[in-house]
Protein backbone atom coordinates (compact mmCIF):
# COMPACT_ATOMS: atom_id res chain seq x y z
CA UNK A 1 0.00 0.00 0.00
CA UNK A 2 1.07 3.92 -0.51
CA UNK A 3 1.76 5.90 1.63
CA UNK A 4 -1.34 7.95 1.13
CA UNK A 5 -3.22 5.56 2.30
CA UNK A 6 -4.35 5.03 5.59
CA UNK A 7 -6.90 2.08 7.52
CA UNK A 8 -9.58 1.88 10.15
CA UNK A 9 -12.04 -0.18 11.17
CA UNK A 10 -15.48 1.18 12.68
CA UNK A 11 -15.33 -0.96 15.61
CA UNK A 12 -18.35 -2.90 17.87
CA UNK A 13 -19.38 -0.02 19.92
CA UNK A 14 -19.89 2.44 17.35
CA UNK A 15 -21.77 -0.18 14.93
CA UNK A 16 -23.95 -0.87 17.86
CA UNK A 17 -25.37 2.65 18.88
CA UNK A 18 -25.97 2.87 15.30
CA UNK A 19 -23.21 5.26 13.80
CA UNK A 20 -21.73 3.77 11.19
CA UNK A 21 -23.26 6.22 8.63
CA UNK A 22 -22.08 9.64 11.30
CA UNK A 23 -18.78 8.27 11.01
CA UNK A 24 -18.92 7.50 6.93
CA UNK A 25 -20.07 11.02 6.49
CA UNK A 26 -17.13 12.69 8.91
CA UNK A 27 -14.40 10.88 6.90
CA UNK A 28 -15.68 11.21 3.11
CA UNK A 29 -16.53 15.13 4.13
CA UNK A 30 -12.78 15.80 5.27
CA UNK A 31 -11.64 14.60 1.71
CA UNK A 32 -10.96 10.49 2.37
CA UNK A 33 -11.65 8.30 -0.67
CA UNK A 34 -13.51 4.82 0.70
CA UNK A 35 -10.82 2.52 -1.96
CA UNK A 36 -11.54 -0.78 0.07
CA UNK A 37 -15.01 -1.27 2.52
CA UNK A 38 -15.97 -4.37 3.79
CA UNK A 39 -18.77 -5.09 7.01
CA UNK A 40 -17.13 -7.92 9.10
CA UNK A 41 -16.73 -9.46 12.20
CA UNK A 42 -13.69 -10.22 13.47
CA UNK A 43 -12.83 -13.40 15.51
CA UNK A 44 -11.48 -13.55 18.59
CA UNK A 45 -8.15 -15.40 16.87
CA UNK A 46 -8.66 -12.23 14.29
CA UNK A 47 -8.79 -9.96 17.21
CA UNK A 48 -5.52 -11.49 19.00
CA UNK A 49 -3.72 -11.23 16.16
CA UNK A 50 -4.36 -7.60 14.95
CA UNK A 51 -3.78 -6.20 18.57
CA UNK A 52 -0.58 -8.60 18.52
CA UNK A 53 1.46 -5.46 19.27
CA UNK A 54 -0.71 -5.05 22.74
CA UNK A 55 -0.14 -8.80 24.10
CA UNK A 56 1.89 -7.50 27.43
CA UNK A 57 -0.66 -4.67 28.09
CA UNK A 58 -3.36 -5.31 30.91
CA UNK A 59 -6.39 -4.82 28.84
CA UNK A 60 -5.35 -7.46 25.96
CA UNK A 61 -8.02 -9.84 26.82
CA UNK A 62 -11.03 -6.86 27.10
CA UNK A 63 -9.72 -5.44 24.20
CA UNK A 64 -9.47 -8.88 22.24
CA UNK A 65 -13.01 -9.31 23.73
CA UNK A 66 -14.67 -6.22 22.82
CA UNK A 67 -13.15 -6.02 18.74
CA UNK A 68 -14.90 -9.51 18.40
CA UNK A 69 -17.99 -9.10 20.10
CA UNK A 70 -19.66 -7.61 17.24
CA UNK A 71 -19.26 -6.80 13.62
CA UNK A 72 -17.14 -3.91 12.43
CA UNK A 73 -16.86 -1.92 8.90
CA UNK A 74 -12.84 -2.17 7.89
CA UNK A 75 -12.00 0.39 5.22
CA UNK A 76 -9.33 1.60 3.31
CA UNK A 77 -9.08 5.48 3.05
CA UNK A 78 -6.55 7.43 0.28
CA UNK A 79 -5.82 11.47 0.74
CA UNK A 80 -2.48 12.98 1.08
CA UNK A 81 -0.66 12.48 4.29
CA UNK A 82 -3.38 9.85 5.20
CA UNK A 83 -2.23 8.56 8.33
CA UNK A 84 -1.53 11.56 10.32
CA UNK A 85 -4.43 13.38 8.81
CA UNK A 86 -6.55 10.51 9.93
CA UNK A 87 -5.59 10.58 13.50
CA UNK A 88 -6.17 14.24 13.68
CA UNK A 89 -9.82 13.57 12.60
CA UNK A 90 -10.35 10.66 15.04
CA UNK A 91 -8.47 12.34 17.96
CA UNK A 92 -7.43 10.97 21.39
CA UNK A 93 -7.49 7.50 22.40
CA UNK A 94 -9.53 8.47 25.19
CA UNK A 95 -12.61 10.39 24.47
CA UNK A 96 -12.49 12.36 27.13
CA UNK A 97 -8.86 13.95 26.21
CA UNK A 98 -10.30 14.22 21.78
CA UNK A 99 -10.41 17.60 20.39
CA UNK A 100 -13.96 18.99 19.74
CA UNK A 101 -15.23 18.02 16.49
CA UNK A 102 -13.33 15.17 16.10
CA UNK A 103 -15.02 11.82 15.57
CA UNK A 104 -14.13 10.01 18.93
CA UNK A 105 -15.35 12.79 21.01
CA UNK A 106 -18.53 12.63 18.74
CA UNK A 107 -19.06 9.01 19.34
CA UNK A 108 -16.97 7.24 21.60
CA UNK A 109 -17.75 6.20 24.68
CA UNK A 110 -14.76 5.51 26.56
CA UNK A 111 -10.80 4.74 26.27
CA UNK A 112 -11.61 1.12 25.38
CA UNK A 113 -14.53 1.43 23.41
CA UNK A 114 -13.49 4.15 21.29
CA UNK A 115 -15.80 3.97 18.00
CA UNK A 116 -12.91 3.58 15.60
CA UNK A 117 -9.70 2.46 14.84
CA UNK A 118 -6.81 4.30 12.63
CA UNK A 119 -3.45 3.40 11.50
CA UNK A 120 -0.37 4.70 13.65
CA UNK A 121 2.25 4.37 10.66
CA UNK A 122 2.22 4.11 6.93
CA UNK A 123 3.99 0.21 7.61
CA UNK A 124 1.00 -0.61 10.15
CA UNK A 125 -1.56 0.90 7.56
CA UNK A 126 -0.32 -1.48 5.04
CA UNK A 127 0.11 -4.40 7.22
CA UNK A 128 -3.75 -3.52 8.23
CA UNK A 129 -5.27 -3.53 5.15
CA UNK A 130 -3.73 -6.52 3.76
CA UNK A 131 -5.11 -8.02 7.23
CA UNK A 132 -8.49 -7.52 6.10
CA UNK A 133 -8.50 -7.15 2.24
CA UNK A 134 -7.44 -9.16 -0.72
CA UNK A 135 -5.87 -7.14 -3.71
CA UNK A 136 -8.83 -7.64 -5.68
CA UNK A 137 -11.23 -5.62 -3.05
CA UNK A 138 -8.88 -2.98 -2.71
CA UNK A 139 -9.47 -0.16 -5.82
P1 LIG B 1 -5.03 4.19 19.40
O1 LIG B 1 -3.84 4.11 18.49
O2 LIG B 1 -5.49 5.61 19.66
O3 LIG B 1 -6.18 3.30 18.95
O4 LIG B 1 -4.57 3.66 20.84
P2 LIG B 1 -3.59 2.47 21.30
O5 LIG B 1 -2.79 1.95 20.13
O6 LIG B 1 -2.83 2.97 22.49
O7 LIG B 1 -4.59 1.34 21.82
C1 LIG B 1 -5.28 0.50 20.92
C2 LIG B 1 -6.69 0.33 21.41
O8 LIG B 1 -6.68 -0.36 22.66
C3 LIG B 1 -7.45 1.63 21.68
O9 LIG B 1 -7.98 2.22 20.53
C4 LIG B 1 -8.53 1.15 22.65
O10 LIG B 1 -9.61 0.51 21.96
C5 LIG B 1 -7.77 0.10 23.46
N1 LIG B 1 -7.24 0.68 24.71
C6 LIG B 1 -6.22 1.57 24.85
N2 LIG B 1 -6.03 1.88 26.14
C7 LIG B 1 -6.96 1.16 26.84
C8 LIG B 1 -7.27 1.04 28.24
O11 LIG B 1 -6.66 1.67 29.10
N3 LIG B 1 -8.29 0.19 28.56
C9 LIG B 1 -8.99 -0.52 27.62
N4 LIG B 1 -9.98 -1.34 28.03
N5 LIG B 1 -8.72 -0.44 26.30
C10 LIG B 1 -7.72 0.40 25.91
Amino acid sequence: MIANRTFTMIKPDAVENGHIGGILDKITSAGFKIVAMKYTQLSTRDAEEFYAVHKERPFYGELVEFMSRGPIVAAILEKDNAVEDFRALIGATNPAEAAEGTIRKLYATSIGENAVHGSDSDENAAIEGAFHFAGREVF
